[in-house]
C-alpha cells in the first residue's frame, strides 16, 4: 500500500511505476495509475505485481505530466481491477490508504442522492463525495476540502481533477505522506523513499494537514483550516 503523485516536467507514467516500485517493500495485491492529458482524466489498473501494470501501460499508454499512482492492500471490496485504486468518479480521481471508517454512513447519504456504486471499497464513496460536491459548484480545491473534512478514519489521499493539469491535493489523518520539491516539478509519495530518484528535498505533512500542489507552489492548511509553515528539509537516504 502506498500513494505517490506528480506534478511534473516530461511523462508521469513512468515515474509514476518507478516511484511505486520504491513503495513495494509495503505489500500490495494491485497497483493503478491516473493522468490529466490535455485535461482528459484516464487510468490504467492491474491485479498482481506492478509488472502487469507496467505491461498493461506498454499496450494502452498513458500520456500526461500529471498524475497519481496506487498500490492497494485490499481492506474492503476483494482484490480486484475494478476495486484497484485510482478511483475515478467523473471529473475526480482518487487515490486511498488506510481506511474510511465512516463510509457505509456517507454511502447512505449518497445513494439518497441517487448516486450509484460500483465498487465494494471504502474508498469508491471518496471519489463520489468528491464529484458530489464538485456538482454542488464547488471548486476542485473546495470539493476535495469539504469532502475530507466528511471522513473518519486513518488514511492518507490523493486527488486529481479532469481539466487539472496542475493541481494535485493531499491530505493525512494517520498515515505519513510527503511532499517532494522539484524544479518546477512537485510530487508526493508515502515515504521520502519513493520520490529518491526525484527529489531529496521533503515536507513531510503533518497529521490532519490538507495540501494544494502545483508545481511552483505548495499550500498546507492544518486540521483547524489555518495556513501551516512545515518545514523543508534536505533528506538524505541511502540508495
Ligand atoms: N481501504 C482501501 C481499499 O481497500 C485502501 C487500502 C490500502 O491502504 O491500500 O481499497
Amino acid at each position: 500500500c502506498g500513494i505517490v503523485g506528480v506534478l511534473g516536467d516530461h511523462e508521469a507514467a513512468p515515474i509514476l511505476v518507478d516511484a511505486l516500485k520504491r513503495l513495494e517493500y509495503r505489500g500490495y495485491d494491485s497497483a493503478g495509475i491516473a493522468t490529466v492529458n490535455e485535461g482528459q482524466l484516464d487510468r490504467r489498473r492491474a491485479v498482481g505485481k506492478l509488472v502487469n501494470l507496467s505491461d498493461l501501460l506498454v499496450h494502452e499508454p498513458l500520456l500526461g505530466k500529471a498524475g497519481i499512482g496506487h498500490t492497494r492492500w485490499a481492506t474492503h471490496g476483494a482484490p480486484s481491477v475494478i476495486n484497484a485504486h485510482p478511483h475515478k468518479a467523473g471529473p475526480v480521481a482518487v487515490v486511498h490508504n488506510g481506511i474510511i471508517e465512516n463510509f457505509r454512513e456517507l454511502r447512505a447519504e449518497l445513494a439518497g442522492q441517487g448516486i450509484d456504486f460500483a465498487t465494494e471499497t471504502d474508498t469508491e464513496t471518496v471519489a463520489l463525495m468528491a464529484q458530489y460536491y464538485l456538482e454542488q459548484g464547488n471548486s476542485p480545491v473546495e470539493a476535495a476540502r469539504k469532502t475530507v473534512a466528511r471522513l473518519d478514519g486513518a488514511f492518507a489521499l490523493a486527488f486529481l481533477f479532469e481539466g487539472e493539469n496542475d493541481l494535485l491535493i493531499a491530505a493525512r489523518k494517520g498515515s505519513p505522506l510527503a511532499v517532494g520539491h522539484g524544479e518546477g516539478e512537485m510530487f508526493v509519495g508515502s515515504d521520502a523513499i519513493a520520490l529518491a530518484p526525484m527529489t531529496d528535498k521533503i515536507t513531510y505533512l503533518d497529521e490532519g494537514d490538507f495540501a494544494v500542489i502545483t508545481r511552483e507552489s505548495l499550500e498546507i492548511r492544518d486540521a483547524n483550516g489555518e495556513l501551516a509553515n512545515r518545514e523543508m528539509r534536505t533528506i538524505h537516504l541511502d540508495d
